[in-house]
């Protein structure tokens, strides 16, 4: 089966392979293992030793946006959102029900937020100390800009929560050139292309230890998450890891650099996107974002206005020639969702644009309906 799918992505058979064995997390073998998957990883974040830190937990990315928004934010204190999709009302939510104050940016879900807009927000309301945005907004494909967005949130004297869960690997990111920066968040299993279970923060080191134990959640408390490795090693958890998420994290990282790391990822998740693309528009299908605004993670697309077409219908069609995409959308108006990340390549996506043809021809779609 081809996933194509925003996270958990498709993943090379060594990877998963990787699962299959029994692991104690306080084995030395594992320590060793683990304290270097933590460097890598803020290496790859442009984090330096000694002043950031790779502060994983276990589970999705909610919770790591949790936990940075509990620990860099005190009980009441206000975070701005530019909300231009789902997973930026996620972290309004998730900031309300954490008792923190979330000040909503409406921006359209068809381009990204602009730094003016954020500067006049944070001008109008001294009160608000941190900005928490969406990298990738996986909700519809676009992209919003840390560097512009983070010059800005920099020059007015605030803080920036970067929630860049479906970018982080294969968009470039830079967390010493960018010292606004709380905290950086991903998960193992999307452009890094590993197995679902753990998620990670990069934070500065003196930021995360200054803001121990204001979470109000000992879980959720990426200080203590800290000052834990500080006392017991970088190699120690707190509580029970995904062991084999985790060892197989480490052998997705291996490919990942001898990939040519950031930059080779980005060609090909940006080559995967342009053959689905035209493939898409060829069939007759028509894509939410323009292409200026289309980034590279996830190609969302209008339902075709046809009787035939169910969104599980075509789904369904899909799977059954080996392609599967998600059942579900969270644009605004219906949309289809296919991921062009994780272990893919353009010439799966010709594939998938040849499954796409047919399973619109199945459910009697024609091309000007489409
Ligand atoms: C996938 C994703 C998350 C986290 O999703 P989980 O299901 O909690 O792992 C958060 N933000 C964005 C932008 C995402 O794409």
């Amino acid at each position: 089966m081809l996933f194509l799918t925003p996270g958990p992505v498709q993943t090379r058979p060594e990877t998963r392979a990787a699962m299959a064995v029994d692991i104690a997390p306080w084995d030395r073998d594992f320590i060793v293992e683990y304290a270097a998957i933590r460097d890598r990883v803020r290496d790859i974040a442009g984090g330096v030793a000694g002043v950031h830190a790779t502060l994983p937990l276990q589970g999705a990315g909610h919770f790591l946006v949790e936990a940075a928004v509990r620990t860099f934010i005190p009980p009441g204190g206000r975070i701005l959102v530019p909300s231009n999709g789902t997973y930026a009302e996620r972290i309004i939510r998730i900031a309300r029900e954490a008792g923190r104050d979330p000040v909503p940016l409406p921006v359209p879900d068809t381009r990204g937020v602009r730094g003016e807009e954020v500067a006049a927000a944070l001008a109008a309301d001294p009160t608000i100390s941190h900005v928490g945005m969406v990298y990738s907004e996986t909700g519809s494909g676009i992209i919003n800009d840390p560097a512009e967005i983070g010059a800005v949130v920099r020059a007015a004297g605030r803080r920036i929560i970067l929630d860049a869960v479906s970018a982080f690997g294969a968009l470039p990111f830079d967390i010493k050139a960018q010292p606004e920066c709380d905290a950086v968040l991903f998960t193992s299993n999307k452009c890094l292309e590993g197995l679902p279970g753990i998620g990670f923060a990069v934070c500065p080191m003196e930021r995360a230890r200054e803001r121990a134990g204001q979470a109000g959640s000992w879980c959720f408390d990426l200080g203590d998450v800290l000052l834990h490795a500080e006392r017991s090693g970088w190699g120690s958890f707190r509580f029970t890891p995904p062991v084999q998420a985790l060892h197989a994290f480490g052998v997705a990282m291996g490919a990942y650099l001898a990939e040519g790391g950031q930059p080779a990822r980005l060609a090909r998740y940006r080559e995967n996107m342009r053959v689905l693309r035209e493939g898409a528009e060829r069939a007759g299908l028509r894509p939410y974002l323009d292409t200026a605004h289309q980034g590279p993670i996830i190609l969302t697309l209008h339902q075709p206005d046809a009787p035939g077409f169910t969104l599980q219908g075509f789904v369904d069609a899909l799977k059954r020639r080996g392609v599967l995409i998600s059942n579900f959308y969270t644009t605004k108006t219906p949309t289809i969702r296919i991921g062009t990340i994780g272990a893919v390549t353009p010439d799966d996506m010709q594939v998938a644009v040849a499954a796409i043809a047919e399973a619109l021809a199945e459910l009697g779609v024609t091309r000007k309906a489409a």
